[in-house]
């Protein structure tokens, strides 16, 4: 595909937690100058400065719940509404149930996106519980370590910034299985509802992540 065609892709991901989504989001933004969309990022991020936003969702992201749909829809649109958005964009982390797909396929269909395409990461549950629990986050730049795959050089400081790391209180072990749940029941549907549009093009994410990033890049 010619540079400038990459340039305007519209990516939507989807797959469990911990299958990825934001390591591969950030590498496929960053190869194809998209915006990265990720509303676990601006939730965090929302709940950290401890604005109105991040009041509201605080409760449901730490138990592993989803925010309601209103606030988290509302939240997308108004991010896929600006300049960079309109270059392209890779969304993770939306839509996570029925709700939300038909919702954004309203908006899309509202601004002439008909061409949109679904990446689906799916990994085992063995490989989920592992990411998950080692996964440490940077506190100011979000960026993701893993203590066994991909440690930080120093300690538990971020290598990129030097800030704390910390664990997502969602990643501790009783939530993730939680979290697991939510998906199988909310978001295994939305697989299917984007399968039925014929848009779902379907990833091994059980394998290293170059890997996986590689045969993505080879399948856009
Ligand atoms: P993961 O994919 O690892 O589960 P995310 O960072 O994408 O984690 O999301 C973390 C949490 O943020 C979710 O458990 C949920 O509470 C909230 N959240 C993120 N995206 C949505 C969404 N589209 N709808 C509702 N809640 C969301
Ligand atoms: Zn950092």
């Amino acid at each position: 595909m010619e540079k400038t065609q990459m340039a305007m892709l519209k990516l939507v991901l989807l797959g469990p937690p911990g299958a990825g989504k934001g390591t591969q989001a950030k590498s496929l933004s960053e190869e194809l100058g998209l915006a990265h969309i990720s509303t676990g990022d601006i939730l965090r991020q929302a709940i950290q400065l401890d604005s109105a936003l991040g009041k509201e969702a605080k409760h449901y992201v730490d138990k592993g719940e989803l925010v309601p749909d209103g606030l988290v829809t509302k939240m997308v649109i108004e991010r896929l509404k600006r300049p960079d958005a309109k270059r392209g964009f890779i969304l993770d982390g939306f839509p996570r149930n029925i709700k939300q797909a038909e919702d954004l396929d309203s908006f899309f269909a509202q601004e002439g996106y008909s061409d949109y395409k679904v990446i689906y990461l799916d990994a085992t549950e063995k490989t989920i519980i592992q990411r998950l629990g080692g996964r440490m986050i940077c506190k100011k730049c979000q960026a993701v370590f893993h203590m066994t795959n991909m440690p930080p050089k120093e300690g538990s400081r971020c290598d990129f910034c030097k800030s704390e790391l910390y664990q997502r209180q969602d990643d501790r072990e009783e939530t993730v299985k939680y979290r697991l749940s939510v998906y199988a029941q909310a978001t295994k549907p939305v697989v299917e509802y984007y399968a039925r549009q014929g848009r779902i093009m379907e990833f091994d994410a059980d394998r290293e992540s170059s890997v996986v990033l590689k045969e993505m890049l080879q399948g856009l």
